[in-house]
């Protein structure tokens, strides 16, 4: 068998509005760690935050743009609209009290493929879920106030709303690697490994009639599937081009190199590689502490500093009763 080039999701990344707020929620309620906090390399006025497991490994990797002033967007048709993370069986229960205790917008836990899924909403209502199982062979890690037996393991699967399945299909089979793994009603779920664990598994709900979404806060702007290797990277590429997707040269995003094109329902992909990761410019213990600038920005540190909105973390804020 020839070495897998996609090895499940890399990261996601989406639209906010406050940045205290996006901190609060990530880092205090769902205990994520800030692992990075720099800018939008294109528009340096706006915040890229990181959140992940403790050294923000792919398939972990939750990111924000929070503009303040930004329109809240719409879920719908051509969206990555739900991101779902990965719970240890037992936790169903801590999550949903948290959840209550905070303010959280949630559902009641339904069953999904033989699992709990919970379905909850961030402060600019971006859709999310956790999914309980006991597949998920990460190493467990928690950060601020959620004990180590209910934290958050990482990303479970990615949800593409789509008016249709087939092209999707064929791009996340032929060009992605992925295998198809079950479906329900208008849901088919996919994975680069054929046991759809937690981290690989792309879920498309297809839907003729829902309407298209819009962007802005609340929405996702692009998802991205992780490459272990800039050669992988580039093969890829090949495989895109030669199936006519209009694939971007590699872009350096200083924690993973990456490509982005659009796929056929709409959904802005990207693939991006595992090196050099987030302990390229700080050490494992300060991850996320410092304000990171691309080096062509350094010169004017002072300015970009003044243009962001102060952000820090509370955990204290968000501890659950035991
Ligand atoms: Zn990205």
């Amino acid at each position: 068998m020839s070495k897998q080039l996609i090895t499940g999701l890399h990261h996601v990344t989406a639209m906010a509005g406050s940045p205290q707020q996006n901190v609060d929620f990530y880092a205090g309620i769902l205990g994520l760690r800030l692992v990075k906090k720099t800018v939008n390399f294109d528009a340096p006025d706006v915040y890229h935050l990181y959140y992940g497991d403790e050294t923000g490994l792919p398939g972990s990797i939750m990111t924000f743009f929070p503009f303040r002033n930004i329109r809240p967007g719409t879920a719908g048709l051509g969206q990555a609209a739900v991101t779902t993370f990965s719970i240890p069986k037992g936790s169903v229960d801590y999550w949903v009290k948290r959840f209550v205790q905070f303010g959280v917008k949630h559902e009641s836990p339904q069953l999904r493929f033989d699992e709990t899924v919970v379905r909850f909403e961030d402060m600019d209502g971006l859709g999310l879920e956790l999914v309980a199982n006991d597949r998920d062979e990460r190493a467990p890690f928690t950060y601020g106030n959620i004990p180590l037996e209910h934290a958050i393991r990482g990303f479970y699967s990615i949800e593409l709303w789509e008016s249709a399945y087939e092209r999707t299909e064929s791009l996340l089979a032929n060009q992605l690697g992925h295998q198809f793994v079950a479906e329900s009603g208008t849901r088919r779920r996919y994975s680069t490994g054929a046991q759809g664990k937690p981290g690989q598994v792309i879920d498309i709900v297809w839907d003729s009639q829902k309407p298209y979404g819009f962007g802005g806060s609340g929405t996702v702007h692009h998802i991205a599937f992780d490459t272990p290797s800039d050669e992988g990277q580039l093969a890829v590429r090949e495989k895109l081009l030669s199936a006519g997707f209009h694939a971007t040269p590699v872009l350096d995003r200083q924690y993973f190199h990456s490509i982005y094109f659009r796929e056929p329902g709409g959904v802005l992909f990207e693939v991006a590689t595992t090196p050099p990761g987030f302990l390229y410019d700080e050490s494992r213990e300060h991850l996320g502490e410092s304000l990171k600038l691309p080096p062509w920005e350094e010169h004017r540190r002072d300015y970009i500093e003044k243009l962001l909105e102060p952000i820090t973390l509370n955990p204290e804020k968000y501890a659950s009763p035991s």
